[in-house]
């Protein structure tokens, strides 16, 4: 009997698009030079990497200048850090549920600046008006994720920007890392301050993700070295995760509603056969969201030990980290939308792609009944 795998993690990351792994080998062989050597290979390597800047530039319709990272972990920290490093004091606003690589930024930043964190609502919502009201005299961020990794919920990035065009002084950042590609934006690029990416969620390799920032902020390097990148990740790069990146772009920008389509197939079908199950209760709401995520309980079940059961069944899904620790972001995020300890500590988070398939529901479905 040949056991088929079903990856429902996708959330987590991709695997490489072959397209794309192709794009990768071809740069590696042919483009090995610095790109900040003088010489003609160093050029040609260079031009290579302007060139890939103003494909992901066009894909994004964005002017804003990019640094690439090692992932969006580095792209979040270098916007939020590097942005706030010339202040000694101020207000900060962001969301209780925003990915660790924010959440811990933000919990650092306590030591000197003032974090108001905001809750969801039962539909996974923040409070635009509370958003509003938080903001004051002293406050120079807002940061606000496009798309909930744990519950799939899609924040209204355009009413944020609404609401900042009264506050000049106010910058925003956006981690758009579960957004692109799998939601259309219904808001521009570059009315967004600062926002970040990563590719190996896009079907790009692993190890790149990117900083897109608007040319009129000043932040400031949280390393030091060369002036490669603006000077704010300094160093020698491979270009081929900038051109493999921009490959990533070119071919699954477009492909985003088409997908759409698709993954909300799998996404209602899921919704439907999961509710009708005892003991199950779904957290991911059913309006505002991705369709690439759904997230539920399984009360009475340590998600740790739902997920080591489906995988007997060569069946891959996630929950929050092993220990289960109050910090952990599954954790918050559910803890914050349903104030349910036990619900929050049991949740599991399939996560599709355009190839996933309602059989693999099925199948899914199937394993968790025997549980
Ligand atoms: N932001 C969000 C919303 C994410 O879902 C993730 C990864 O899951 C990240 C940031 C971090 O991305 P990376 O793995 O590239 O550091």
């Amino acid at each position: 009997m040949v056991i088929i795998m079903i990856y429902l993690d996708y959330n987590s990351t991709t695997p490489i698009d072959k397209d794309v792994l192709d794009t990768y080998i071809k740069t590696t062989n042919n483009f090995f030079a610095n790109t900040q050597s003088l010489h003609k290979l160093g050029l040609e390597a260079n031009y290579m990497y302007e060139l890939s800047i103003k494909e992901i530039q066009k894909n994004l319709k964005s002017n804003h200048n990019l640094v690439f990272t090692s992932n969006a972990t580095e792209a979040n920290n270098l916007a939020i850090l590097g942005y706030l490093k010339r202040f000694k004091k101020g207000r900060i606003i962001t969301t209780i549920s925003e990915h660790p690589s924010v959440y811990q930024v933000m919990k650092k930043l306590e030591e000197k600046f003032e974090v108001v964190y905001l809750e969801l609502n039962e539909e996974g919502m923040i409070n635009y008006d509370e958003l509003e009201d938080a903001i004051n005299k002293d406050t120079l961020l807002v940061s606000v994720m496009w798309v909930n990794n744990v519950i799939g919920t899609v924040n209204d990035i355009n009413r944020i920007i609404g609401i900042l065009k009264k506050y000049p002084k106010v910058r925003l950042h956006v981690d758009t890392v579960q957004g692109l590609c799998k939601v259309d934006p219904d808001f521009s690029f570059d009315d967004v301050d600062m926002f970040t990416f990563s590719s190996h969620k896009i079907n790009g390799p692993k190890g790149i993700g990117g900083l897109f920032y608007n040319p009129t902020m000043i932040i400031d390097k949280l390393i030091y070295g060369s002036n490669s990148q603006y000077g704010l990740k300094p160093g020698t790069f491979d270009l081929s995760l900038v051109v493999s990146t921009a490959k990533a772009f070119k071919k699954f920008m477009p492909l985003t509603s088409v997908n759409i389509t698709k993954v909300k197939e799998v996404f209602s079908y899921a919704y439907e056969k999961l509710s009708k199950i005892e003991g199950i209760k779904i957290n991911t709401p059913i309006y505002n969201v991705s369709y690439y995520c759904l997230n539920f309980s399984i009360l009475g079940f340590k998600g740790e030990t739902v997920v080591r059961h489906l995988e007997k069944d060569e069946i891959y899904v996630s929950t929050a980290s092993a220990c289960s620790s109050k910090t952990s972001s599954l954790e918050r995020t559910i803890y914050s939308l349903t104030k349910d300890e036990q619900r929050a500590n049991s949740s599991i988070r399939i996560s599709f792609s355009s190839d996933t398939l309602v059989s693999d529901i099925d199948k899914l479905i199937e394993s968790l009944k025997r549980l």
